[in-house]
């Protein structure tokens, strides 16, 4: 099946996020190309969505850091199901960061193809602004080299 997968092929779709203190640096990172994940300074550990409290140790010292950006297809799925009609196929992922086993991210593939996807592909992460110029989508590609 083939998805369509370019950067702004789907941005119609997307509503804007809610940005509150927690979650403004992951939407504004993009700004900088930078992803923004939550990191806890007592434990190291990451997590997202990001939170005020650590997930793993209850610590309050936690805060955006910049992630590689960097990650692997951990699962995915192609969308046919036009909820906005017209609209076209895509994909739906989710991506394993390499910060940390199990930091996943629910996202988009873009620049890929749904028969050229693939269990533990590597990619990387690219932005696509919202119109308003305030919220960056991370979506992500395959890195260079991942396909075939
Ligand atoms: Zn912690």
């Amino acid at each position: 099946m083939t998805a369509r997968t370019t950067v702004g092929a789907v941005l119609p779709l997307r509503l804007k996020p809610y940005v509150d203190a927690d979650n403004s640096a992951f939407w504004s990172g993009g700004a900088d190309g930078a992803l923004m994940i939550h990191r806890c300074r007592s434990c190291g550990s990451w997590f997202h969505p990001p939170a005020p409290v650590c997930r793993n140790c209850q610590s309050l010292e936690v805060g955006p850091e910049r992630a590689s950006g960097r990650g692997t297809v951990a699962s995915y799925t192609v969308n046919v199901q036009p909820w906005i009609p017209g609209s076209e196929p895509y994909l739906i992922a989710w991506v394993e960061l390499a910060e940390q086993p199990g930091l996943r991210l629910t996202t988009n593939l873009v620049d890929v193809e749904a028969e050229d996807v693939s269990l533990d592909m590597p990619v990387e992460v690219v932005f696509e602004p919202h119109p308003d110029g305030d919220v960056w989508y991370p979506l992500f590609r395959p890195a260079p080299g991942a396909t075939a």
